[in-house]
This record gives C-alpha cells, sequence and structure tokens, in this order.
C-alpha cells in the first residue's frame, strides 16, 4: 500500500516559535520570575505511542500518536485530538500550551493538552478510522480521565470520533464514563450548541470587534477561510447577522461572489459532496491565497496555523481579523499587522467558544443533567464577551496588541494559581 505523504506547507514557520516568542513579550511585561517562567513555557508531559492498525487490504499500518499535556495547574488538562498528515510533536507542543492560555482566557478551570495522529483520514475510510481511534484510546488509557485529562475534536475528527474514544475508554474501565470526552454526539452525552460553539465564539468576537471599530454588521463583509465545523459555522452565523460573506475556502480552493455567497447553500453543497466545495457554481473559484487578501471588513482564518506570515501580512486589506483557526498568524506576522492598525481577535479568546462548550458538556456530564441550547449559547455567549472585554482593556492598559493582551490575562492567570498551589 502507498505511504501517504504529508501535503506540502509552504513558507511554514515554526508554530511553537511563534507561540514562545508571544509568551515571552507577555511575561516580559508582566515581569514574570525565572522559576515560575520556566514552569509555564515546559510542557508537563508528552507521550508518543505507536499505533498498529489493520488496514481494510489487511496489512498493518503502525501510526504515530502523540499526547503533550501541557499544564494541569488550573485544572485537569483539555485539548483536541488532530487527524492530519501533517501532525508533529512541535506542532502538538505549541496547541497544547495554546489550549492552557486559551482555557485561562476564558476563566475556565482547565489546564492544556493537545493531541494527534499523522494520517490523512480523506483516504481512510471509516473502519480505519475507528481501528486507529480505538487504538490511540487504548494507549493512552493512564492519559485520559475526567479528572486527568479530556479530549475533544480538532482537525479531522468530529463527533463520531469521540463516541469511540468514550466507547473504548468505557470498556477498559468496565463502566460507562462519560466525561472523559467533549464533543461527542448527543445522544452520547453531547452538549447542546456544541458543534457549532467555535464558529458561534468566532461571531461573537466579530461582532465585539465591530463595536470597537463602529463597523455596521449590515454593511460588513467578510471572507473565511476553511469550511469545516469552525468556518461553516462562523460564516454561517456571521450571514445571520447580515455580514455579507464574500469568499469561502477548503483544501479544494477559494470561492468569491462579490454580491455575497448564500452560506446555507454553499453548506449543503458541501454535505452532498464528500464534504468539500469542490465545483461550487454559486462562486467564481479563486487561488487559495487570495482569499486572504480580499478587500474586505472581516477575515476570518478557520483552516490551519501559520497561513498569514511575514511574506504576505503586509498584502492583507481586512480591517479586523478573527481567528478561528489555532495558530493563523505567525509571530513574523504580528508586527506588520500591528503596524497596519488591524484589530485582531486572537486565536486563544476568538476560537475559545469551543473549550467553553466543551467545558459545559462536562459540567452537564457530571451533574448528569442535560442544558437547552438556549442556556448553552445565553452562558457562551457571555463567556467570550466578558473575555474579549477583558483582553480589549488590557491591550489598552498596557499599549500592546489584543494578542499579547490574551497572554497577559492568561498568564498572570496562571502564574497567579502556581504561586498560591505551591510545592514544587
Ligand atoms: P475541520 O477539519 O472541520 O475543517 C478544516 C477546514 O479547513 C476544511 O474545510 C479544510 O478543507 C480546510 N482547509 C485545510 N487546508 C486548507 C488550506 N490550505 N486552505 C484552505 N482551507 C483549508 O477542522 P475545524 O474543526 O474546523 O478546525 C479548523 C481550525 O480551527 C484548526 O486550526 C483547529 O485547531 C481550530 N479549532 C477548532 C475547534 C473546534 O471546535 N473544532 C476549536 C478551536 C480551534
Amino acid at each position: 500500500m502507498a505511504i501517504l505523504e504529508p501535503a506540502p506547507i509552504i513558507d511554514k514557520e515554526n508554530p511553537l516559535e511563534s507561540m514562545m516568542e508571544r509568551f515571552n513579550s507577555a511575561a516580559e511585561i508582566l515581569g514574570l520570575d525565572a522559576q515560575t517562567y520556566n514552569v509555564l513555557k515546559s510542557p508537563a508531559r508528552q507521550h508518543i505511542v505507536s499505533l498498529p492498525v489493520t488496514m481494510d487490504n489487511g496489512e498493518v499500518r503502525v501510526f504515530e500518536g502523540i499526547r503533550v499535556i501541557h499544564s494541569t495547574i488550573l485544572g485537569p488538562s483539555k485539548g483536541g485530538i488532530r487527524f492530519d498528515p501533517g501532525v508533529n510533536l512541535d506542532e502538538v507542543r505549541a496547541l497544547a500550551a495554546w489550549m492552557t492560555w486559551k482555557c485561562a482566557v476564558v476563566d475556565i478551570p482547565y489546564g492544556g493538552a493537545k493531541g494527534g495522529v499523522a494520517c490523512d483520514p480523506r483516504q481512510m475510510s471509516r473502519g480505519e478510522v475507528e481501528r486507529l481511534m480505538r487504538a490511540y484510546t487504548r494507549s493512552m488509557l493512564d492519559v485520559f480521565g475526567p479528572d486527568r485529562d479530556i479530549p475533544a475534536p480538532d482537525m479531522g475528527t468530529g463527533p463520531e470520533e469521540m463516541a469511540w474514544l468514550m466507547d473504548a475508554y468505557s470498556r477498559a474501565k468496565g463502566m460507562t464514563v462519560h466525561a472523559v470526552v467533549t464533543g461527542k454526539p448527543i445522544v452520547l452525552g453531547g452538549s447542546l450548541g456544541r458543534v457549532e460553539a467555535t464558529g458561534r465564539g468566532v461571531m461573537v468576537s466579530t461582532m465585539a470587534a465591530m463595536e470597537k471599530l463602529k463597523v455596521n454588521p449590515i454593511q460588513a463583509t467578510c471572507a473565511v477561510q476553511g469550511f469545516g465545523n469552525v468556518g461553516s459555522n462562523a460564516a454561517k452565523l456571521l450571514e445571520e447577522r447580515g455580514v455579507k460573506v464574500l469568499a469561502i475556502s477548503d483544501i479544494t480552493g477559494a470561492y468569491y461572489n462579490e454580491s455575497g455567497i448564500d452560506i446555507q447553500k454553499a453548506i449543503s453543497y458541501k454535505e452532498g459532496n464528500r464534504g468539500t466545495l469542490d465545483g461550487f457554481k454559486e462562486a467564481t473559484k479563486i487561488p487559495n491565497e487570495e482569499l486572504l487578501t480580499l478587500p474586505v471588513d472581516v477575515l476570518v482564518p478557520a483552516a490551519m496555523e501559520d497561513v498569514i506570515t511575514g511574506k504576505n501580512a503586509h498584502q492583507i486589506k481586512a480591517r479586523m481579523i478573527i481567528e478561528g483557526a489555532n495558530g493563523p498568524t505567525s509571530a513574523k506576522a504580528d508586527s506588520i499587522i500591528n503596524e497596519k492598525g488591524i484589530l485582531v481577535a486572537p486565536d486563544i479568546l476568538a476560537n475559545a467558544g469551543g473549550v467553553t462548550v466543551s467545558y459545559f458538556e462536562w459540567v452537564q456530564n457530571r451533574l448528569g443533567y442535560k442544558w437547552s441550547k438556549d442556556r448553552v449559547h445565553r452562558r457562551m455567549d457571555k463567556i467570550i464577551r466578558d473575555s474579549f472585554e477583558k483582553v480589549y482593556r488590557t491591550s489598552i492598559e498596557h499599549k500592546v496588541s489584543m494578542r499579547i493582551a490574551a497572554y497577559i490575562v492568561a498568564i498572570d492567570k496562571v502564574a497567579k494559581t502556581f504561586k498560591f498551589r505551591g510545592g514544587y
């Protein structure tokens, strides 16, 4: 069987270095002492496992599974599982640290973690993906746990994969453990409002940013990169609030319509087209990179990391960037974007709706009780809105970007908690 090569990634800056650069700036402003700095920058634990999986043709293929626990200072660690050809330890370490800062920014009692397997689920059958997810779970039985480490979906995984994880974990423990994972299907203890939560948080952040810049949503335009869970839900909710979505994109290319794209039509098209926008006729196909530099009010990168870099940042024309993806902007791009006066709602704030509703799911599982969708939306909207205000105020107080302000808010909270816990 052919070994799948990871897709080439052009101009990739190291995400771990990008994260550390922001961490260092915020730590300096906070005057963090060397001891706390060293504890906060190092991942608490890193697990790397080999996962032999029988493929449909009978061959056994060995995948590498990674789980990095960055911090458990605020509580059990929390973070998604990514199935993607580009998964590597550096990336997972950066994503795990981001989870620590993200949970701290929105003030939920979790530490940060992230997991991943280098594989291409689009080239695998559902049976192969299921066997891979169950193998991954079995090898992480001592890592996962409702009070230890609670996974969730990320790129390439969704509710079905989380159901397999919950089932494999529960079988091994000899009891049903709903709260070991979030992002589950509703019938299996998933929370109403979880599927659209990250996209909804992006929308709430966009509305808050528009208010600051005095932009009327009804007159605003937007481009959304990535049309998966985050991008499609963000696009739909922004459209519902009157924003004209001029361009969307996925792995197959970018699609532009100057009169605005009918997002529900695009979602239905994708659903009937094996999950991609390939051949979408309601818009003109443009090169993927062009979407990022369109003259729109709002740019929502919601696909992957390091797409706005030192090479293309100066061409960006949007007035605000609302980061749906984790780490879409490299550290090299930050200064260019700041000089241009673009307001950036950073990933650890703008895409925290997902982990917030994951937290609600875990709370509901532990209570054995279900909240209505309205209650989930209301509580999540308030958390994102309040966090946005806190980060915005911090950015004004310290005269720094929203991104550095978000790191200041997060690191300050984790550092203070670390001091109170002591004992190291
Ligand atoms: P997904 O797999 O559902 O969707 C990813 C989308 O990006 C797909 O439409 C894919 O075709 C597209 N894509 C991939 N490469 C692309 C490229 N080069 N150009 C344009 N589009 C491309 O994943 P998702 O859950 O929507 O996650 C997207 C991003 O959001 C990731 O960075 C993830 O870490 C982050 N995120 C996700 C959640 C969540 O709840 N799902 C929460 C927080 C952050």
